[in-house]
């Protein structure tokens, strides 16, 4: 698919949806930050196969950090049911794609997330929901990993939550170190998942199981 080639316009309008950059981003706008970064590599911009990168890329950008646009708790509130279960309820291999807030560069991998209810659940979809809504922000993997298990517990009042994420970050792998088989494992517990050694050992083995088979 060709772009236009109408030297004068300087961006092509967005193929759907988000509003033109520029009432978006105020003054240069996104695209022009992007520009700027493809001279400053000492690319030149407006060679013909750059010329609509900065559209593109800051497209793409507000879609990988769309996150900031959505509410977790309006998502979650929207789906809890009263149930009077007790038993541990997990959603396994969740995957994730997030962006390092220290390189700009993405992590990726799964998450797995457990709660034990105290008479109310959430539909299973909105924990991957949440898992994104978190995911698609500028994170560290600490963080994404504890603002998980805290907007849980706060929203369902559980016995316990119980969040283990594993991702690759490519800050790690395409650069620096450039250890390409590391994986970088982090985990939050609450309540029983905390306090209870059986909860905390079940979660883990239903985790590794899944890992097996
Ligand atoms: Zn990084």
């Amino acid at each position: 698919m060709n772009p236009p080639r109408d030297e004068h316009a300087p961006l092509a309008p967005p193929v759907s949806g988000p509003p033109p950059a520029g009432e978006r981003d105020g003054a240069g706008g996104l695209p022009a930050v992007i520009r700027d970064l493809l001279a400053g590599l000492g690319e030149d911009p407006e060679r013909e196969g750059l010329r609509r990168t900065p559209a593109r890329v800051a497209e793409a950008w507000r879609y990988l950090l769309q996150g900031y646009a959505a509410d977790p708790e309006e998502v979650l509130n929207n789906a809890l049911f009263s149930e009077d279960t007790d038993e541990m309820i997990l959603i396994r291999d969740i995957e994730l794609y997030s962006m390092c807030e220290h390189h700009l560069l993405p992590f990726v991998g799964k998450a797995h997330v457990a709660y034990i209810p105290d008479g109310r659940i959430v539909g299973f979809s909105k924990i991957p929901r949440l898992v994104d809504i978190y995911a698609r922000r500028l994170q560290v993997q600490e963080r994404l990993t504890t603002q998980i298990a805290a907007t849980l517990d706060r929203l369902l009042k559980p016995v316990g939550v119980g969040v283990v994420i594993e991702a690759t970050h490519l800050c790690m792998t395409m650069r620096g170190v450039q250890k390409q088989n590391s994986v970088a494992v982090t985990s939050a517990m609450l309540g029983a998942f905390r306090d209870d050694r059986g909860t905390r050992n079940e979660f883990l083995d239903l985790i590794r199981r899944g890992r097996d088979n």
